[in-house]
């Protein structure tokens, strides 16, 4: 019999979406992947060439467990110079992936029943880990019409003598929505402290994106390497986190992990300190993708009301064609064979949407589109 917290943790359905896709795939059917968070593109050349050489001159042993020092200085200096903030190498934990990075920060943060305050909808492994390791989350309703923003008078309502922390994610997943600088720097003056997982920076269309450091140190920033830079697979992040806490942080992860990959972290150095001219090509593709699906969305009367200019999501609204998101989304692909992730998964306020994912050429896009037009006029 597995653990009551393996048993009770749920599936992320967005996996299970992707999973039943490529069963059809299986079977013969051609699939329209809509539904997953991931670059289609190939990781640059000099990062996929520094991890060779990393291999070649034998770097391929245990690191430091806070990461290689050279990577961290290279993270401090990237938030010091693109931000204009005042982050030390020596608050710098080099994680497997933001994922890893909030499993630490959580744990480093919350006893058994303290709280963290999160949007409804927000990404759907948050309120997991959180529930995972016996917190709470409270969930604080975002709209489509205030582009999903977090409310800071609405955060302030749910604040509680056990509140730990507030999640904020802009770009967000899944409505690829930024939140303003006004409403970052309202929510860092409330007073718990702010995790703030900017995985998604770099990959914005027009605003500018807002690190919350520049607006208060009482936080914790969560990035990776993922999604700007293509390297899903390489695993790859870090935690900026206030010094206090990284001496029991480092020791989590000595127990649990001992370090992040090696070769991956030699990579994640070129990442960062070379110059990539595939990167600002990928931003405009994503840009132009992001254009057309916008507006084939609203063609055929799924509602986008803000814009979405981040990530590479739109969160559309299909309150008209269902109450129940998820049996459409898995009819979707069972008769469309268009695969698109429920808004369900993110929350309960996410009901009556889906998540598509513009991470897919325009061809394929374009070719689910016209899909969908038809499974929709048969409605
Ligand atoms: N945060 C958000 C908001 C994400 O969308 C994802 C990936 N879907 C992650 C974290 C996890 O990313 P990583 O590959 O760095 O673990």
């Amino acid at each position: 019999m597995a653990s009551l917290r393996s048993e009770n943790i749920p599936p992320f359905i967005v996996m299970e979406v992707l999973e039943k896709a490529q069963e059809l795939e299986r079977a013969g059917q051609d699939v329209i992947h809509l539904e997953i968070g991931e670059p289609d593109f190939a990781t640059p050349a000099k990062i996929t060439a520094a991890a060779i050489a990393a291999i070649q001159a034998g770097k391929t042993h245990y690191t430091h467990s806070l990461g290689i020092l050279p990577l961290r200085e290279a993270i401090a200096a990237h938030y010091n110079r693109r931000y204009g903030v005042s982050v030390s190498p020596d608050q710098v934990i080099v994680t497997m992936g933001t994922s890893h990075g909030l499993l630490l920060t959580l744990c480093s943060l919350l006893n058994p029943g303290d709280e963290v305050i999160l949007p409804n909808p927000t990404y759907a492994c948050y309120p997991n880990f959180i529930r995972y390791i016996e917190g709470q989350p409270v969930f604080v309703p975002v709209h489509a019409g205030e582009g999903f923003a977090l409310e800071p008078p609405a955060v302030r309502q749910k604040l509680g003598p056990r509140t730990k922390a507030i999640l904020v994610n802009s770009p967000s997943n899944p409505t690829g929505n930024l939140l303003p600088p006004d409403v970052l720097r309202a929510i860092g003056e409330l007073g718990p402290y702010v995790i703030s997982d900017e995985i998604y920076h770099g990959l914005v269309y027009g605003e500018r994106e807002h690190s919350i450091l520049e607006y208060t140190d009482h936080a914790f920033v969560l990035n990776g390497f993922s999604k700007l830079y293509a390297m899903t697979g390489w695993r790859l992040g870090y935690i900026i986190a206030p010094k206090e806490f990284v001496r029991p942080i480092q020791k989590s992860q000595q127990n649990l992990f001992i370090c992040a990959n090696s070769i991956s972290q030699w990579a994640g150095l070129a990442a960062l300190t070379e110059d990539h001219p595939e990167i600002p090509r990928m931003v405009a593709t994503y840009d132009e993708r992001r254009r057309f699906m916008v507006k084939s969305l609203r063609e055929l009367g799924l509602g986008v009301v803000v814009e979405p200019t981040g990530a590479f999501y739109v969160f559309a609204d299909a309150h008209c064609y269902t109450s129940d998101c998820y049996t459409l989304a898995f009819d979707i692909l069972n008769k469309a064979h268009v695969a698109v992730a429920p808004g369900i998964d993110f929350g309960t306020n996410g009901e009556g949407f889906l998540r598509f994912s513009y991470a897919n050429s325009i061809e394929n896009i374009a070719e689910g589109m016209a899909r969908l037009r038809e499974y929709l006029s048969g409605k």
